[in-house]
């Protein structure tokens, strides 16, 4: 890919680039049903629902902690270094990402929008707030919200919901 952008780079005014799982795949990121271990007992599909985290709030947030603790341990990859490369030296670069990692931010891309969110992002079910304040171990489950003490969810697509608009 880093070839193939370097030549073609100055033949377009306007680059967009869209990623998915893939980029993620080489810095072993666990895809949705690639799991293993702890979790093969729960399928992706029953825990990342609104009625999930209705229903079991502390499962939710142990899995989604389980996921940003694997997610913290990696580091982006060369094809997320060359996007973020791309949009310094290219005056009109725009990323579309449907992965939730944020990996491409750590990479030092920009100029970018998570259509499915991130899951380090925190969202109060109550007033709203928004933050990327670290969860901990002796925090409640679901960890609760420092504005109005509601219970925290998390900010991203689940099944069955729309793409951030
Ligand atoms: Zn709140």
């Amino acid at each position: 890919m880093k070839e193939f952008l370097a030549e073609h780079k100055h033949s377009f005014q306007k680059i967009t680039a869209i990623s998915g799982a893939g980029i993620s795949a080489e810095s072993e990121i666990p895809t949705f049903r690639g799991a293993d271990g702890l979790w093969n007992n729960f399928r992706a599909e029953d825990l990342a629902t609104p009625q999930a985290f209705e229903k079991d709030p502390k499962l939710v947030w142990e899995w989604y902690l389980w996921r940003r603790n694997i997610i913290e341990s990696k580091a982006p990859n060369p094809g997320h270094t060359a996007l973020a490369d791309l949009e310094r030296s290219h005056p009109d670069f725009f990323l579309i990402t449907q992965n939730v990692d944020g990996l491409h931010e750590t990479a030092g891309s920009r100029k970018l929008v998570e259509i499915h969110w991130n899951i380090f992002l925190n969202r109060c079910v109550s007033c709203g707030q928004e933050s990327k304040e670290k969860i901990s171990e002796s925090d409640s489950r679901p960890p609760r919200c420092h504005s109005c003490r509601g219970p925290l969810g998390t900010v991203m697509a689940w099944f069955g919901e729309s793409y951030e608009e």
